[in-house]
């Protein structure tokens, strides 16, 4: 086998500043992990907010990404899960210590001592990449690199952001109509609820998108749906869509908030909250959720609109996203 020493990456030296080509070694894996050639790696709100140093204890420098669709090219010793060539997929979920109470009672996602991807960990942003191979997934065959790549966070987390909206939301709204929430309107659309798509103000583009995609309705976040909602799921990081969706919502209704940093929340009535509402996040993923939902996606089947970039233009791809200049997902094409 002829690895490289040495790959192309895009490195972020310190938060704010922009990402920049660099020429990075390539490493070998240790116990229990494998080199992955990264083939794509999805774009997330996330790596904004690492960027823009909203998540302020990030590894510097660092590899960003955390939708990384690779194949093994080495493993290292006590790999069993995966062998050299196979395709897979790493998620945000880099490892966790599986000792502590939260591990211990099937919560990993909320685990004391994790190590997250392209936070803790270089991530996919880079010709290679490092992974557990226990916390790495198979991918279905029904999609191809760039396709995959979205469902490993903007899927999975959105699906574990769903699943908390509950049984009874029959009503489903959705705030901020981007990557995570194209693929969760495939999947609710499947299973028979009826989906209100709210975007930026005057962002017409996504609420086409959205009516395309099955929505019942597509407006901005500034209006009153229709008919109340069961449950609002909010992808933007915007804190006073809280306070819109619960005005949204119907007695018992359930917010879900799935990102991990929002601008603060506005204070609000208690009457918005009366009667069994329930405003909640979500955090990170167990593998356990990602099982779910890559068996899930192709039967549905979820289809992914993606806009790629070349590797260099990461910086542009996170740009873009900030200002919300395409519909779907953006992935880094690497090669
Ligand atoms: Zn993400
Ligand atoms: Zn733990």
């Amino acid at each position: 086998m002829d690895l490289p020493e040495k790959m192309r990456a895009m490195l972020l030296d310190a938060p704010g500043k922009p990402l920049r080509l660099a020429e990075l070694p390539v490493s070998r894996p240790g116990p229990g992990q494998v080199l992955l050639k990264v083939h794509a790696c999805g774009v997330c709100h996330t790596d904004l907010h690492i960027l823009d140093g909203e998540l302020t204890d990030p590894k510097l420098p660092l590899v960003l990404g955390h939708q990384i669709v690779g194949t093994v090219e080495e493993v290292g010793e006590n790999v069993t899960r995966f062998e050299i060539g196979e395709r897979l997929g790493v998620p945000w979920l880099g490892s966790t210590d599986g000792t502590c109470r939260y591990c211990r009672r099937d919560q990993e996602n909320l685990c004391e001592h994790p190590q997250f991807t392209g936070y803790d960990l270089d991530g996919g942003f880079a010709e290679y990449t490092l992974a557990d191979e226990r916390y790495c997934f198979p991918l279905p065959a029904d999609y191809d690199d760039v396709e995959a790549a979205p469902l490993l966070c903007a899927g999975l987390i959105g699906y574990r952001t769903y699943r908390m909206a509950g049984e009874y939301a029959e009503r489903l709204g959705i705030y901020g109509f981007g990557a995570a929430a194209h693929i969760i309107a495939q999947v609710a659309k499947y299973e028979a609820r009826k989906i209100y798509a709210f975007t930026r103000p005057g962002d017409t583009a996504a609420q086409q998108f959205a009516l395309r995609l099955g929505a019942a309705w597509a407006g901005d976040s500034t209006q009153s749906p229709p008919e109340p909602l069961d449950a609002a799921l909010i992808f933007a990081p915007v804190g006073a869509l809280v306070v819109a969706a619960l005005k949204a919502t119907a007695r018992g209704g359930i917010v879900v908030c799935g990102g991990i940093h929002m601008s603060d929340i506005p204070s609000f009535p208690y009457e918005l909250l009366w009667e069994e509402r329930t405003i909640r996040s979500v955090a990170n993923l167990t593998r356990r959720d990602g099982e779910e939902f890559l068996a899930l996606a192709p039967q549905v089947p979820v289809k992914i609109e993606v806009t790629t970039f070349p590797l260099e233009q990461a910086g542009q791809a996170l740009e873009q996203l900030r200002d919300g200049k395409f519909v779907g997902a953006a992935v880094v094409k690497v090669e």
